[in-house]
């Protein structure tokens, strides 16, 4: 902050300086914490929503397919009464680090609720769709977290689509929890993807 400064030759430029850096930073942090899930670091779903919105609206302008992947634990309930909550936790944050470990630069991941997560997928052909979709499901069903010991597999289930003419992020998203649905009701760890 400069001030003009009256001095017995005249006036001079004063000045004071305050140190922002730290409050910019606990802005930043802030910021941070309310758009993302504290427990994974994904994107939280008001910002996940947000994203899609935007990669909605510029595949219309890019005549790009974009994609969305819909995906559920199976049976995760039981994880947590076997082995409790912080177990549970953190089977949760192991198949997020999947999804982020094997997401190319513009793919998008995010906690949609619970055991739930979305990803956008940009750019991507229904046949490379089906391929990453079936990829993320094998490597997560050969995985495992160590506990006391032990391994603890999990499986997913998928419901995977393409984006169409007129669609927004309700009637996407709508749609892949329909093929989630299909893919839970099949016998669960599948993938379930619509033209
Ligand atoms: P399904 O195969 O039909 O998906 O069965 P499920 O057991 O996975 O589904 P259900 O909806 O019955 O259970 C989901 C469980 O996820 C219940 C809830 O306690 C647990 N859960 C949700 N959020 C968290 C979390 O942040 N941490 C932990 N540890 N558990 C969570
Ligand atoms: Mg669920
Ligand atoms: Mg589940």
């Amino acid at each position: 902050r400069l001030f003009p400064l009256k001095t017995d030759q005249g006036y001079r430029i004063g000045g004071v300086i305050h140190d922002i850096t730290q409050r910019v930073l606990a802005e930043k942090q802030l910021q941070h914490m309310a758009t993302h899930d504290s427990l994974t670091n994904l994107p939280n779903r008001p910002l996940f929503y947000d994203r899609l919105n935007h990669a909605i609206a510029n595949a219309e302008r890019n005549a790009r397919r974009i994609s969305v992947m819909y995906m559920d634990l199976d049976g995760f309930k039981t994880i947590n009464d076997t082995y409790g909550h912080d177990v549970g936790d953190d089977v949760l944050k192991f198949v997020a680090n999947t999804f982020v470990a094997n997401s190319r630069p513009f793919d998008l991941y995010g906690r949609w609720g619970g055991e739930e997560f979305i990803g956008v997928i940009r750019n991507i052909s229904r046949d490379d769709l089906e391929n990453l979709g079936d990829r993320l499901r094998l490597l997560i069903k050969n995985s495992y977290v160590v506990h006391e010991n032990k391994q603890l597999h999990v499986t997913i289930s998928i419901g995977a689509t393409l984006v169409k003419k007129n669609d927004t992020v309700s009637s996407l998203i709508k749609r892949a929890d329909t093929l989630l649905y299909k893919s839970k009701a099949e016998g669960r760890n599948r993938l379930s993807i619509d033209l």
